[in-house]
């Protein structure tokens, strides 16, 4: 299952909510896209990135896909034996296990995100990533967490993934952006992706 990949592989990207809220486009590189249910539900329908996700999604280039328990369990036992499973939100963990089911069926796949936790883990069950600056993108987001049942905040390095006050699961969303860089180039071609994606 853990056979190394070769340059026969097809080739899939597999994106987080980070990489659709700060502005990847999903037509700016070639291939076939994949995400998860949960990052879907992230995403502010109404929003920019909300239209883009929708538009990919009905062009065929974006597929939303629910990884298999298996894979599921096997990326928490990964994230946990790393000291990161409280880092990673069930979104995380679904990316996460997309990527690893993708490459168990033949695919090569790539994650794009930002997040550090999620960048540890898949260097740990071995399946590559990029940041989003690879992309030519300076976003980044600030989390908000929240109960999805009594609305209490919580901030977004919270531990916890419980509500205090009635016990529900934490949700989160994308608080805002802020511009790391405005003098960064915002396109970037497939060969770019290529000869800059990270190599642990
Ligand atoms: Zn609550």
């Amino acid at each position: 299952m853990n056979a190394p990949t070769t340059a026969t592989d097809k080739k899939v990207v597999v994106l987080d909510t980070s990489a659709f809220v700060a502005g990847f486009d999903p037509f700016s590189i070639e291939g076939e896209l994949f995400t998860s249910p949960a990052v879907k539900e992230e995403i502010v329908e109404n929003s920019m990135s909300g239209v883009r996700f929708r538009t990919a999604v009905e062009s065929g280039k974006l597929k939303v896909k629910m990884p298999s328990e298996a894979f599921i369990d096997r990326t928490k036992s990964s994230a946990t034996v790393i000291g990161d499973k409280h880092l990673l939100s069930e979104t995380d963990i679904q990316v996460l296990a997309l990527a690893l089911e993708l490459r168990t069926r033949g695919s090569s796949p790539l994650i794009v995100t930002d997040d550090y936790s999620m960048q540890n883990v898949a260097n740990q069950i071995g399946i590559e990533f990029a940041s989003l600056a690879t992309f030519g993108i300076r976003l980044r987001l600030q989390w908000l967490r929240y109960c999805p049942a009594c609305y209490r905040r919580y901030p977004a390095d919270s531990k916890t993934g419980i509500c205090e006050i009635c016990g529900t699961k934490l949700k989160r969303k994308p608080l805002k952006k802020y511009r790391l860089n405005l003098n960064c180039p915002t396109n970037i071609s497939n060969e770019g992706l290529e000869r800059r994606k990270q190599k642990h």
